[in-house]
């Protein structure tokens, strides 16, 4: 019943990022299944998932093609390596899988088991990169506030969030944090133009001050997810290539969640014309169904790292993982061959701006955007102001669980709610999204005023 499985749930279970004495009485919802957009719990409800579980299930559950393909690799090779002069087709076929699909000057991957683990492999070839090119003193890598890269301590000290840096000790030395292109929450005096560029102009400010004989890398996400569905400004990334290319910097553009068309491009950079030196993937890579992630590898630092000859001491028992690699290489055949990319960029995303910013006019919400289908609300006290509530995370957390009695999985951060539901919702679905939101919505008004 879902009483024992709640039981056992508290008994045994430290769950991430969980207040588990905020579980209270009630427990934990109990998921048993899940199929198309929608989840079920043990309760016998169903909910439109509008996170895709973490920002991951692009393709949408019940997939039977990929429980096959999974069940046909187990059987041939569950396991084996890549390390020491051996490798294995399903790691090879997803490799130039990935490659086709990347940009023309990405042509190498190399695979992990998470994207913080891709992002702490970018973090170690970065630096190696610059050492290697005679360039030792290259080490810092500035990264964003807010930002977040993952739970190792690398992930998370080139994250930007503070509660997280506040607890386990310090992190690793030599990453710096600039300001985040967040303009509702941090730069509405200015024009967004103006903002976007401010942000870039923080950036440079920040390479100027390090010395840039000291800068290795820039690590940003596309659209920055966790942190709040942060769409920058248009100014921001054009003026961000520029400064970078001004000081010979890297960019790390951490794909994990932009990456496999959430943004209706394969990659986030895409959508903002961006050239990476490396690319962190992971989450729609195998739509979640398998844990496997990965950083594709430009020419520039890949020829580097080949032709220094030598080992880059760095690998994974689980780095290609040969049935993670045979189920992601059969997610991206499909959504490849179901048209999931392209239907996200010329009609799902325009048709979700479209039915989402119709929020903006609601009482509680200040600013309603979204950008292929990732989307967020801002919450206001005060439409007129824009001022924020003095609770912030409080009503935030009222409207995500209103938001679940209406039958919607959103995530909040803070008073901003975010959605990111798989890419295969249809407009029905999306309608019934922004529906079930709306109706969250209403009655968060109506209790706040009660
Ligand atoms: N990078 C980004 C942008 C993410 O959103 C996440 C996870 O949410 C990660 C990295 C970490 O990935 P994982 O949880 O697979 O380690």
């Amino acid at each position: 019943t879902t009483r024992e499985w709640q039981a056992l749930d508290r008994a045994h279970y430290l769950h991430p990022f969980t207040d588990h004495q905020a579980l209270g009485e009630e427990g934990s919802r109990v998921i048993t299944r899940a199929e198309g957009v929608y989840i079920h719990d043990s309760e016998g409800r169903r909910l439109l998932d509008g996170m895709a579980g973490l920002w991951c299930v692009n393709l949408g559950y019940g997939r039977r093609e990929l429980a096959e393909v999974a069940a046909e690799q187990l059987r041939e090779l569950p396991y084996y390596n890549s390390f020491f002069k051996t490798t294995h087709p399903p790691a090879v076929r997803l490799a130039e899988k990935l490659c086709a699909l990347a940009p023309d000057h990405v042509n190498r991957v190399f695979f992990t088991g998470s994207g913080s683990e891709a992002n702490d492999t970018a973090l170690r070839m970065v630096r190696h990169y610059w050492a290697l090119k005679g360039k030792p003193r290259k080490q810092v890598v500035i990264a964003r506030d807010n930002a977040y890269h993952g739970s190792t301590v690398a992930g998370m000290s080139l994250g930007g969030m503070a509660p997280m840096q506040g607890q386990g000790g310090p992190g690793v030395p030599g990453i710096v944090h600039v300001p985040q292109p967040y303009w509702f929450g941090e730069g509405r005096e200015r024009t967004p133009a103006a903002f976007g560029r401010e942000c870039a102009a923080a950036l440079e400010a920040k390479i100027l001050e390090l010395g840039e004989e000291n800068v290795a890398a820039f690590i940003a996400e596309p659209v920055q997810g966790a942190g709040g569905a942060i769409i920058p400004p248009d100014s921001y990334w054009p003026e961000v290539r520029a400064v970078l290319a001004r000081y010979d910097i890297l960019l790390v553009v951490d794909e994990v969640i932009c990456g496999f068309g959430r943004l209706g491009e394969w990659f986030g950079s895409q959508h903002y014309g961006l050239q990476p030196d490396l690319m962190p993937i992971a989450k729609g890579l195998s739509s979640g169904y398998l844990p496997i992630g990965g950083v594709l590898v430009s020419d520039r630092v890949a020829e580097t790292l080949i032709e220094a000859g030598g080992e880059f001491f760095h690998g994974f028992t689980y780095s290609g993982h040969p049935v993670c690699a045979a189920v992601a290489l059969k997610n991206l055949e499909l959504l490849e061959a179901e048209g999931v990319v392209e239907r996200v960029r010329d009609d799902l995303g325009p048709y979700l701006a479209e039915r989402w910013t119709r929020l903006a006019t609601h009482p509680l919400v200040g600013e309603a955007r979204s950008l292929g289908l990732i989307g967020a609300l801002e919450l206001v006290a005060d439409k007129a102001s824009g001022r924020r509530f003095d609770k912030a995370l409080a009503v935030g957390n009222l409207c995500r669980d209103l938001s679940l009695e209406a039958g919607l999985v959103m995530r909040s951060v803070g008073d901003t709610l975010i959605i990111s539901p798989p890419l295969v919702i249809t407009r029905d679905q999306i309608d019934e999204l922004v529906t079930r939101a709306r109706r969250a919505l209403d009655e968060a008004a109506r209790r706040l005023t009660a």
